[in-house]
């Protein structure tokens, strides 16, 4: 089993239990869950290291997701829930039906309240400790979030900064370089569905991606390669054909993932093209402006 450690904020003396060396080895197996096995001491507080045996010991054991305060228990047997779970499950404890009321597990409250981690995405460079009452909190807007390579079969995965980094490394000649404010001219060919976009100097890269609709044309969308909480983009994206003009200004969804490219036509925020704008040569040529929120489109 794998063991893990964490630091905890206690007064009085420092102590330190020895870490099990053996368990050492599982922090590379298990790369979400990092430990911290300094040890600090400013006067009246002073900290010692915790090997939790049981990775998940503060997760929700009814959603999995990490606990916050409040936590419930039932009466009977000292079952946890998360708040959110306790309003669902109609104050009967699933464990052993015992009624789960307002009694709170003030125990576990407490451990939340004072015992850190490092974030999960330490591997991707985040330095962040925070207390597990905070874990879940920090985990959806940590700048640090896994961000995936769109360069086909490319497995790399880390942080959006990273990722950009990588693809300026690796794969410079697959995307096609722009800046903010100026409007550039790409052009899909017959066989090409996805095109990288990458801006030149503020380490963002974007994804174009057509979507063939049977009968009416191509959906075409730009997405922005970061973690999906993060907004920050609007786009303008204009087609000609020789009787008709097409343009959509939008905002620039965010995703971490790959799957921007995967095959499932858009919902929302795409301009939909129709066939008699492809050339005779099968090219898709689309004029695109992208500008950070809250500028203007020409400066
Ligand atoms: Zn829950
Ligand atoms: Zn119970
Ligand atoms: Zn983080
Ligand atoms: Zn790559």
């Amino acid at each position: 089993m794998a063991s893990v450690q964490y630091e905890a904020e206690v007064g009085g003396e420092s102590e330190e239990e020895s870490g099990d060396v053996d368990h050492m080895e599982n922090y590379e197996a298990q790369p979400n869950i990092e430990a911290q096995v300094h040890e600090q001491q400013d006067g009246s507080h002073s900290h010692v290291v915790i090997t939790l045996t049981d990775p998940e010991l503060f997760d929700c054991p009814i959603c999995y997701e990490p606990l916050t305060i409040p936590v419930y228990q039932c009466d009977q047997n000292g079952h946890i829930a998360c708040s959110s779970c306790r309003t669902k499950i109609n104050d009967k404890c699933p464990f052993c039906s015992g009624s789960i009321g307002f009694n709170r597990c003030r125990a576990i409250e407490k451990a939340l309240e004072s015992i850190t981690t490092s974030c999960q995405n330490m591997q991707y460079g985040c330095k962040e400790s925070v207390t597990f009452n905070k874990k879940g909190e920090h985990k959806k807007a940590c700048l640090y979030s896994p961000c995936y390579c769109p360069h086909l079969n490319c497995k790399f995965v880390s942080s959006a900064k990273q990722l950009y980094q990588h693809f300026s490394s690796s794969h410079v000649n697959s995307a096609t370089q722009f800046e903010y404010y100026v409007i550039f001219h790409v052009s899909l060919n017959a066989d090409d569905n996805f095109l990288v976009l990458q801006e030149k100097k503020g380490g963002t890269l974007f994804i174009l991606k057509r979507h063939h609709v049977e009968d009416l044309g191509n959906a075409v969308t730009i997405s922005c390669i970061q973690p999906g909480f993060t907004g920050g983009f609007f786009h303008e994206l204009d087609a000609k054909s020789k009787e008709n003009f097409l343009r959509l200004e939008s905002f620039t969804k965010s995703t971490p993932s790959r799957l921007v490219i995967d095959d499932r036509p858009p919902k929302t925020g795409f301009l939909l093209i129709p066939f008699d704008f492809i050339s005779s040569g099968g090219q898709l040529k689309m004029e695109i402006c992208i500008w950070p929120e809250g500028a203007s489109p020409s400066p």
